[in-house]
């Protein structure tokens, strides 16, 4: 029996056969203390968070905008039958032929 050894990267995940080329990889992610944000807020009046609206990240000559994204973690599958409820409507009026010819 033979046993087989993987060394997993411990930021992204990705497994390797070979120690070296998982410490690569870990080499390569950028770090917290090695990123450049500049931060972005939206008016007050808007937003009471205090948290940065977007995030631009500038790295190796180019810049990352990164956008808040407000992810509801309770599931509310009744809410997303109403939404689908809405779509049907819409398409009601749509004509079914469109985009041949
Ligand atoms: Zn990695």
């Amino acid at each position: 029996m033979k046993e087989k050894t993987t060394y997993i990267c411990e930021f992204c995940g990705k497994e390797y056969e070979n120690k070296d080329d998982a410490a690569e990889c870990e080499s390569m992610h950028a770090k917290k203390t090695n990123l450049d944000f500049e931060f972005h807020y939206a008016s007050a009046d808007t937003d009471h968070t205090g948290l940065p609206d977007y995030l631009i990240l500038k790295h190796n000559d180019k810049e990352y905008r990164y956008e808040r994204k407000l992810v509801d973690i309770k599931d509310k599958p009744k809410e997303k039958e109403k939404d689908k409820e809405k779509d049907k409507d819409k398409d009601k009026g749509k004509d079914k032929d469109k985009g041949k010819g």
